[in-house]
């Protein structure tokens, strides 16, 4: 018999992200909360690969299925072989998959694969070369391309590509995205823009992913795909013939909160029922004993908030969102 770990408005659980780390080798303007918080040692203490397998075994005792590593970066943990190793091996896990911003991936990807990495999700905001320095402070286009390029050699897939939109910033290469679907086997996937930590100013940012399918439209008639949100928040569609996908992630213009599947655990040990809140839950006291740490995974689940008390405007559901955290703090 499946487990199945379902909260009190009878949504079932099945997917963890996992953070293992804070620290980023890029520093994207809008995920962080000031320009030297990527780089910097936290002071925080990391959760150990130790850490990172106990609670696994317990996620997937309780039901998870799939797991997914991220960060700040995650390939910056000099011991993320270890803790893709140690996971992969969890009978009853079905799915293993990282978030990067693809730039440690040329070197990376196949030792991923070997240590049973399935997938990975790799951020790319800019196919502009000066376009993509200016939104992550620096760094090189060509690292994160050339990471795609070893993570489909790798097998890791099927690949997705999460683009953040950005109004004035990216909005112009909405075409150049759409494209890529035509004849690479990638979902291309468009996220609408969050304020973090409660930014005031954020509207001259945000943009409804309503454009990309005007923009998309354009280049040939858009087919919905059937039944596949795959359990995930997008919502999927293809050009007329084309091989990959496009895919909208809507948490503020429409969100999902009814079919939310998930929780997260940040790299300091915290468990989070919800992205929005900022209600956390602390782990570490717990590492020694599987049963507490499953009691603490209950609570977690029990705390996540009714999503019929979700704005459905982006205005009211930004007043919504209480954190502290920046998303490199949380993983995304
Ligand atoms: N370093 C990894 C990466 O680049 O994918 C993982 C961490 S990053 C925090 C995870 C995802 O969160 C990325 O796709 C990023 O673009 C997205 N993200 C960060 N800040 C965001 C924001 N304010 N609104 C929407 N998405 C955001």
């Amino acid at each position: 018999m499946p487990r199945q770990f379902i909260d009190s408005f009878g949504r079932e659980v099945n997917y963890l992200r996992l953070s293992v780390t804070e620290q980023c080798n890029l520093s994207c303007f809008y995920c962080r909360s000031h320009p030297g918080e990527c780089g910097r040692e936290t002071g925080k203490e990391l959760l150990t690969v130790e850490n990172c397998l106990i609670i696994g075994q317990v996620a997937v005792d309780l039901g998870i299925t799939r797991i997914r590593l991220t960060g700040g970066e995650p390939l910056l943990r000099p011991d993320i072989l270890d803790i893709t190793g140690g996971l992969s091996a969890i009978p009853g896990l079905k799915d293993l998959s990282l978030t990067t911003n693809g730039i440690l991936l040329e070197k990376n990807a196949f030792k991923l694969a070997a240590a049973g990495l399935k997938r990975v999700n790799i951020s790319l905001d800019s196919l502009n070369e000066a376009n993509f320095r200016q939104i992550t402070n620096g760094g090189k286009l060509q690292s994160t391309l050339q990471g795609i390029e070893q993570s489909l050699l790798a097998g890791l897939t099927p690949l997705k590509l999460n683009v953040v939109l950005l109004k004035g910033i990216n909005d112009h290469e909405i075409e150049k995205f759409v494209a890529m679907t035509i004849d690479q086997e990638l979902d291309v996937r468009f996220i609408e823009y969050m304020p973090t930590q409660g930014q005031k100013k954020w509207s001259h940012l945000f943009l409804p992913l309503e454009k990309v399918m005007e923009v998309a439209g354009k280049i040939a008639p858009l087919v919905p795909v059937d039944g596949e949100h795959g359990g995930g928040p997008a919502q999927y569609f293809h050009l007329e013939g084309a091989i990959g996908k496009i895919g909208l992630i809507s948490p503020l213009s429409r969100h999902f909160c009814d079919r939310c599947n998930r929780l997260r655990v940040t790299s300091d040990g915290k468990i989070k029922p919800c992205l929005f809140s900022d209600e956390e839950i602390d782990l570490r006291p717990y590492f020694s004993d599987k049963e507490q740490l499953k009691a603490k995974f209950f609570e977690a689940l029990q705390l996540k908030p009714d999503p019929r008390k979700v704005a459905s405007n982006p205005v009211d559901r930004v007043k919504q969102f209480q954190g502290t955290r920046s998303m490199t703090q949380i993983g995304g």
